[in-house]
This record gives C-alpha cells, structure tokens and sequence, in this order.
C-alpha cells in the first residue's frame, strides 16, 4: 500500500506553521508497514487542492488528509474530497448531537456554521474527536482510501492512534510491520562512519540502513520489514553485528540513549558523585547534567574558573604550572580535577580547558582541548583537537566529557 499524506492549509504554505502532522502520520504508518511516497501541501483553495487530489488519487492508494474540517468557509477539504470521488455530504445526526452537547455545556452560543462540522461524506465511518469538534472520516472508493483527519495536532494525534491506526488495520491487508533500531556513535564523523559501511549500505535491502548525523553525533537507524517480530530481530542483528565489526568501539548507545543520561546511570548505579571545573566550556558540563532529572544525586556542583587569576585563586593553580605549561595545557587540567575533587569530596572531579577560538591562545590553535578525570586513586586526562565553530568546540567537549567519564567510571567498577 502506498500512501500520500495531503496537508491542507494556507497558514502551511505562509510559512506559519510547521507540517508536523505529515511526520506524526508518517511515523504512524511507517510503524505499520505502510510506505509514504508522497508529503503533499494544498493551500484552502478548492481548484488547486482538486488537481491535488485528482493527482494523488492516481499514484497512490491510500490518501490522508489534514486539516479543513473546521466551520469556517475556508475548511474545504471534505466538500472537495466528496466532490473528486462524487460522494454526497449527509448530516450526522450522532455528530450534531455531539456538537450541539458540546456547545451547550461549556455555554457557547452554537453558530449556524457550526452544524457544518457534522456533515460527513456519506457512507463513511466516523472516526470520532475526542478532544475537539469536528469529526473525522475515512471511506474507500474503488481501490483508493481516503481518511481525513482534523488539523490541530491535540485532535488529529489522539484520532489517528485510535480510530485511524485500528481503521487500517482492519480494512487493509497490513501485515508486514516495519521494525526500527537506532544506533549511536560518538567520536567519529558522519562520512568516515559511511565510508566504513559503505559496502553494506550499497547491498542494503531489508534492514534498510540511514546514517543521520545529529548534536555531534551519528545515528545509523536500521530497518526490517517483516510480518514476524522475532525473525525481524534476527534480520536488525545480523546486520548490527556487521557494522559493528567495522566501527564497533565508536558504538555508545540504542533508540533514545544519551551520553549524558548514560553517564549519569552508571554514577548513580555505583553511588559515584562527580563535581566540575571548567574553563572553556564554561559551565556547559554543569547545565548538561542538572538539566538531567537525578542530577543531585550524582553532581555536587562545580565552578567556572574562566580567567588564569581565578583558577589561581579558586583552584590554587601553582604558578609554576602557569608560567612552564600555560593554562591550556594537560598539566593545567590534571590540577584543576583533582583540586576540584578535594575541595568539594566528590569521588570524581573532572576538568575542561582549552582554545574555544576562533583566535589562538598561548599560540595554541582554536579547537586544543584538554579534559581530565580525577579518582582517589589516579588523574586521567585526554587531548583533542577539535574543528568547527566556537559554540560547536564547547558543545563536543562536553560530549567528550561525559563520554570518558562514563568509560572511566565502568573501568574502574
Ligand atoms: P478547526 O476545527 O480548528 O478549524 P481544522 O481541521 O479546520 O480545525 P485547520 O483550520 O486547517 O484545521 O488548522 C487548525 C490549526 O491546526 C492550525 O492553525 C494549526 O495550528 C494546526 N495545524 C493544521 N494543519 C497542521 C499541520 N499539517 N501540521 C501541524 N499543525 C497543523
């Protein structure tokens, strides 16, 4: 089955609203082994939107419709619909009842228009709104199905999953389901990654294999089509054993993980705090793990020591580290965690400094960074050089961060 979504509305095309409907239904259907071919928007304008069906109705079998079923002259989408397929429009009683219950009991005037809201093609079934007024509908004529769904999200989300998703299921002959992973990687760029698979990627055919980089990360989502959960297991496993054979160790995490959440996890597993000190970043480190809810189990704070002054005084930082090594250097960040691990008896202190750029500094270039991890027992520390803007500098040392320090805090458990 191939199905085209059709969004209607002008506010689309202005620019004023995002098409967050055709993803939601998309993923719907991709869930359910349904392929979307097309996305299509139509302003409220019944000769266009027409030529838009007339169109769809000749590539595709299944149409979703969104939006324009509201009261208003310009929600044309059902009167158009029922004019290309030459189906009548009827009053549903059951709908009226509804409308005219909803008016009276949140003691609105109901307005002559509003009765519009309960006309539906004929011979369809309803699919009822739970949250709103107008009802939506879904019908097939010859081989094409039509259903048509209201546009705000809060209506058309809920109707889809439960009156839309159960609608197909029934009618159609869905049985082959799409079965999704995603992996994610850290440390290795996008199209090295690709250029690693790229053997699989050009043989690929069930599981299908994206590569999306996102937030200084890849993700690489798998796809299996098949009717049986089980052997759609199978088919994602074989094909993560392969990649994984190639980029195995840049491998972090499945489908929703994070660094931050992991790192945070493996802490709290082992009753483990960790406290900061940072320089270049700024207290990037700090907001990325109290915007975790948990954090306070885990963080006991940290400092921005941003000036050589500061680190001096708040830190201690012995001149002869600044006048030997500077401030950008593996010796600086080694004292910075651990002073920052006394001070405030946290079973890790971890430390940033660096060049954020874009000018150099100690005539070391933009993107040097220096991260170190402190324990009891020994001081880590790890140098990168990092490419990209100031901001994108900052943000993958903190990535960099919490991914030591969850590898250190397994290592050493
Ligand atoms: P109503 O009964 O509220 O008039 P409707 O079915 O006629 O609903 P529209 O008038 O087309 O829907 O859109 C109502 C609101 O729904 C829009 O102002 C917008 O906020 C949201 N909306 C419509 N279409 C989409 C879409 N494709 N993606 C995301 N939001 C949408």
């Amino acid at each position: 089955m191939n199905a085209e979504i059709i969004a209607v509305g002008s506010e689309l095309l202005l620019g004023q609203i995002v098409n967050t409907n055709a993803q939601f239904i998309s993923k719907g259907l991709a869930d359910i082994g349904v392929n979307v071919f097309y996305h299509t928007v139509a302003g409220d304008n019944q000769n266009r939107l027409t030529s838009v069906i007339q169109t769809a109705k000749s590539r595709s079998n299944l149409l979703i419709f969104t939006g324009g079923l509201g009261p208003t002259k310009d929600d044309l989408t059902k009167e158009t619909v029922a004019n290309v397929f030459q189906k009548e429009l009827v009053h549903d009683e059951v709908s009226l009842t509804y409308i005219t219950n909803y008016f009276l009991q949140t003691n609105r005037e109901m307005t002559p228009n509003n009765k519009k809201q309960a006309l539906i093609i004929k011979d369809s079934t309803i699919l009822p709104n739970d949250n709103g007024m107008a009802p939506g509908m879904a019908f097939i004529h010859e081989d094409v199905t039509c259903i048509l769904l209201p546009g705000p999200p809060s209506e058309m989300r809920p109707m889809f999953n439960k009156y839309a998703i159960p609608y197909l299921h029934s009618r159609l002959d869905v049985h082959t389901k799409l079965h999704s992973r995603v992996l994610r990687f850290f440390g290795i760029g996008e199209s090295v990654l690709e250029t690693k698979l790229q053997d699989l990627i050009e043989k690929q055919s069930n599981p299908t294999i994206a590569p999306l980089a996102s937030e200084h990360e890849v993700t690489i989502r798998l796809t299996a089509s098949h009717s049986d959960e089980s052997t759609a297991r199978k088919l994602l496993d074989d094909t993560e054993q392969e990649i994984l054979k190639r980029a195995g160790s840049y491998l972090y995490g499945y489908d929703d993980d994070t660094l931050e959440r992991q790192t945070l996890n493996t802490l709290q597993k082992h009753n483990l705090t960790v406290a900061s000190a940072e320089s270049l970043t700024g207290g990037l480190f700090s907001k990325a793990v109290t915007d975790l809810p948990g954090a306070s189990s885990v963080y006991s704070g940290g400092v921005v020591v941003y000036s050589t002054a500061l680190k001096q005084s708040m830190l201690r930082l012995p001149d002869t580290i600044v006048e030997k090594h500077g401030v950008v250097s593996i010796e600086c960040a080694k004292w910075m965690a651990e002073e920052i691990r006394k001070q405030t008896k946290a079973d890790y202190g971890i430390s940033f400094t660096g060049v954020a750029g874009p000018e150099e500094q100690e005539e070391k270039p933009a993107g040097t960074v220096f991260i170190a991890i402190s324990d009891k027992d020994q001081t880590s520390s790890f140098s990168l050089k990092l490419a990209g803007s100031r901001k994108s500098i900052r943000e993958k040392t903190v990535k960099y961060g919490f991914r030591y320090l969850n590898q250190l805090v397994k290592k050493g458990q």
